[in-house]
């Protein structure tokens, strides 16, 4: 018995069967003593939906507004599923994200949350409801609504979950935890029982799209464990979490990245300030760089290569063509054909030898490397987009290969 806050993804509310499926679990765990907050998603596709009707009107959207439609698929569920779970005769009631106690700064579109206000929760619970928010949304000092970001309803989840101090958050979605690898390009890939939170965080960042990365270090900041599980089975999922067993596993996720672009310039003088310069500008336009390489100086000049997420390579060229010290320098990206592929493990920290080992991997599946970084629990390649595929499972098998059974 206790307090348990449960999140249910778009996927899990699609359809009215799926909407009722989530009523049967979030009655089942009330029934067995507990008080329950449920965190909804808009149903299927609905955001994408939205945002399209906003383009056919308007591409270039303001912001506010964008924030107003999208607020809207929320609530449809949030009603939809307190109607499922009184036909199951129970309690419930629906809140929007204001009404819920969202308050969030004012940055449309990716707002950050600055408090949750349990007050009406709190209310609503002792009224033994079961209390079913809208994620995703919240409320600005303007009394504007505000949603958290693409994939937002997780950090809802967390955050009330941190707010109440709850015994457990559920994140419910259509695959049944986190995996070594993508159990459908690795054959050997297996459910991890327990994953920590920086893992999880890299592996979130990385493009595993089970949990949305800002509700990992939400989870990580307030110490809130995490579990990931699946909305159509009834088993157990994988706990996010401080520590964990260590085992034998070293490494404890292989991902690929396709959506990287490797940007070369080439001969930019050799002095100080160049790379503050170029790196500095492109961190004002909000451009996440990763991997950096530069060369050693030849003749006055030197070589910079970096890699950003592909959706960026447009911006952070627009962004190098206005730097007056590189008019007339090549500038070369290839936003087409390269791919990252990394390897995760706390268990990596502590013990040497682990990239020589990935290394050897790439090198006897014949894939040649181009650029390399780590980190103390990280280690990624970036390789020929057309090995990724190749490479995960490559390195997956040198590092996991008792997974299979
Ligand atoms: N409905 C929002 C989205 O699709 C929030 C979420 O699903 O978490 O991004
Ligand atoms: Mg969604």
């Amino acid at each position: 018995m206790g307090l348990i806050v449960q999140k249910f993804g778009g996927s899990s509310v699609a359809n009215a069967e799926r909407v009722m499926n989530v009523a049967r679990i979030v009655t089942d765990t009330y029934a067995k003593g507990n008080d329950v907050v449920v965190v909804v998603s808009a149903q299927g596709d609905t955001t994408d939906d939205l945002i399209e009707k906003a383009k056919e009107i308007n591409p270039n959207a303001n912001k506010r507004e964008m924030d107003m439609l999208l607020t809207a698929g929320e609530q449809i569920s949030i009603a939809l599923l307190s109607m499922a779970i009184e036909k199951l005769g129970y309690k419930a009631k629906s809140l929007l994200g204001w009404q819920a106690g969202f308050n969030t700064n004012s940055v449309y579109g990716s707002a950050r949350i600055k408090k949750v206000d349990t007050k009406r929760i709190k209310l609503e619970l002792q009224k033994k409801h079961i209390v079913v928010v809208a994620g995703f949304q919240g409320l600005n000092k303007y009394e504007d609504l505000t949603t958290l970001g693409r994939g937002g309803s997780d950090t809802s989840a967390v955050a009330i979950a941190a707010a109440m101090q709850a015994d457990r958050c559920q994140i419910f979605t259509d695959v049944d935890g986190v995996y070594t690898a993508d159990p459908r390009k690795v054959k050997g890939a297996v459910k991890l029982d327990e994953i920590t939170y920086d893992e999880m965080l890299e592996l979130a960042t990385l493009g595993a799209q089970v949990l949305n990365n800002r509700s990992v270090e939400m989870a990580k900041k307030y110490n809130v464990v995490v579990e990931v599980l699946s909305s159509l089975e009834r088993k157990p999922g994988t706990l996010v979490k401080e520590t964990v067993k260590m085992e034998k596993m070293l490494v404890r996720g292989v991902t690929a990245d396709k959506n990287v672009a490797r940007i070369s310039i080439i001969g930019v003088p050799n002095i100080p300030g160049i790379a503050y310069k170029i790196f500095g500008k492109l961190a004002a336009k909000n451009i996440n760089v990763d991997i950096i390489l530069q060369s050693v100086g030849r003749n006055d000049t030197k070589d910079i290569t970096f890699t950003v997420a592909g959706d960026n390579a447009g911006e952070a060229l627009e962004v190098l063509n206005t730097l007056d010290f590189l008019a007339g320098k090549t500038i070369e990206c290839d936003n087409e054909n390269v791919a990252k592929v990394s390897a995760v493990g706390a268990g990596m920290e502590t013990h040497p030898g682990v990239a020589a080992k990935m290394f050897e991997a790439l090198f006897e599946a014949d894939i040649n490397i181009q650029m390399i970084s780590t980190s103390e629990i990280k280690i990624s390649v970036l390789i020929d987009k057309k090995d990724a595929d190749k490479a995960v499972n490559a390195v997956h098998d040198a590092f996991l290969p008792d997974s299979a059974d």
